[in-house]
């Protein structure tokens, strides 16, 4: 073969007749066309991301914002003597989230902080309360070893991370399959001296669906003031937080409630911006202990910092407040209504379905779950699982999977709409789910996935679904 050179085409140079590095760092270099083709090519074969109906996180934004998140890719947010600018945008995202949310925060920057996405902005609203709740039993000369946490069972996997990493002790309410949601009584019935926060969900990632935060906050102020406790709700917006304050205005689960002294969301998910991005707000700087947070001072402005990370990409938060000042609430509403609308098609098109049954009736968040129809579940040589497979075929990600602890034999198919999917493309899902399904019900013999699924199923009695 010919020496390489400058001309050589990338698909013609030897890089490609050999395996990529998987152990130790190659001994030589290679031009950086090819390593862009083998890095790209990794990807390849994967779900268009659009195309992905599994994921939360943004998968679209329009090509202004995506130009700027792009040109401000080099910006280390840490650095806030190089970009005070940043920094002031983040206060400003701050304050403008703060008061979608009611904050009765009267200063000019209200408390909160931006984190690598809800994961990291959970956790800060987990430490704070941990913090208030043992400063307030050390004063009080009482023991401070055994704090603990209240939440539904349907939380997502944050918190078991938060809880194991501060060992903090974590208990949950089971989901039955008549309280689909957090039961305020129920967790009030696990509170004690010891509980750091109740953390209610707007928009539980296992079913699309809201814990009743006003009914929780109402019992809690009984109970709170019954026992002498001060348990204060730590509100799991990740994704509701940006939902319910365009869709649902009326809807009391934010700082109108007394108890809720934090909340956090995903800036990545209907903040609508790439991923990397989560914020947390704290109903007023005396919920946010003072070991938590640095004071930075810019133009007179005082702009306080809390984060587990230190160094964090910037672009984020350009997207974010480009969002905040491109769509404004209008623009919000516009998009978010869209996203409602095509998820309630899909919705209603899938209940008409005579194989499935719709877990909710009615959407509170643009995406929901559903599982087979029992008395056709008996009949089926087929499991949701192969519906997914069958999808995946197509390039859709449609996840089947089971539910939380204490429904587990529960398997369901959830789809997440998001800005980007419309009405047109959810005729193409819809199009591609019937046929999948008139093909599936050809089989002559049950597949693997119900093989395995029959010889579980008998090892779990009394499957009974009552709605
Ligand atoms: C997505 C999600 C999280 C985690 O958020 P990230 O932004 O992915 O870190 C936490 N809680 C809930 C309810 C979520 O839906």
């Amino acid at each position: 073969m010919d020496k390489e050179n400058i001309t050589t085409a990338i698909f013609g140079s030897k890089e490609m007749r050999h395996s990529a590095p998987t152990e130790t760092l190659p001994k030589h270099k290679m031009s950086p066309e090819i390593a862009y083709q083998i890095v790209k090519d990794e990807t390849y074969p994967q779900t268009q991301p659009r195309l992905n109906l599994a994921t939360f996180v943004t998968t679209y934004m329009d090509d202004y914002g995506t130009r700027l998140m792009n040109e401000s890719i080099a910006i280390n947010y840490i650095d806030e003597t190089e970009y005070p600018r940043v920094a002031v945008m983040s206060g400003r995202c701050i304050n403008i989230i703060a008061n979608l949310w009611h904050s009765p925060e009267e200063s000019e920057w209200k408390t909160g902080a931006p984190g690598i996405g809800s994961s990291e902005a959970c956790m800060l609203g987990g430490v704070a309360a941990w913090l208030r709740w043992r400063k307030r039993r050390k004063d009080a000369g009482k023991p401070y070893d055994k704090p603990n946490l209240v939440m539904s069972s349907a939380y997502q996997v944050v918190w078991e991370k938060f809880c194991q990493l501060w060992q903090i002790e974590m208990r949950t309410v089971p989901l039955t399959h008549e309280h689909i949601t957090l039961d305020p009584k129920q967790a009030l019935a696990m509170c004690d001296e010891n509980t750091i926060c109740i953390v209610p969900i707007a928009g539980v990632t296992w079913t699309g669906m809201n814990d009743d935060i006003e009914a929780l906050d109402h019992e809690l102020d009984q109970y709170n003031r019954r026992t002498g406790y001060e348990i204060p709700i730590h509100v799991d917006a990740a994704s509701g937080g940006f939902i319910l304050p365009f869709l649902q205005p009326e809807t009391r689960w934010d700082f109108r409630l007394k108890w809720v002294k934090s909340i956090s969301t995903s800036g990545h998910k209907y903040g609508l911006v790439y991923p990397g991005l989560g914020w947390v707000v704290w109903r007023d700087k005396s919920y946010l202990p003072e070991e938590m947070s640095f004071s930075v001072n810019y133009l007179g402005a005082s702009i306080s910092q809390v984060g587990l990370n230190f160094s964090r990409p910037a672009a984020q938060i350009l997207g974010q407040y480009y969002n905040f000042i491109r769509l404004g609430f209008e623009g919000y509403k516009e998009i978010h209504q869209t996203s409602m609308e095509v998820a309630k098609y899909c919705h209603e098109e899938i209940g008409k379905m005579e194989c499935f049954r719709n877990y909710a009736k009615r959407l509170e968040n643009p995406l929901f779950i559903w599982y087979m129809n029992p008395e056709y579940d008996r009949k089926a040589r087929w499991t949701l699982y192969d519906l997914q497979d069958k999808l995946m075929q197509k390039g859709w990600m449609v996840p089947a999977y089971t539910m939380p602890k204490s429904i587990e034999d529960m398997v369901v198919m959830r789809i997440v709409v998001r800005q980007g999917m419309s009405r047109d493309m959810a005729d193409m899902l819809l199009a591609d789910i019937r046929s999948a399904v008139e093909e599936l019900e050809k089989l002559a013999y049950p597949t693997s996935s119900r093989l395995s699924y029959e010889k579980r199923e008998k090892s779990l009695k009394g499957r009974v679904y009552t709605h």
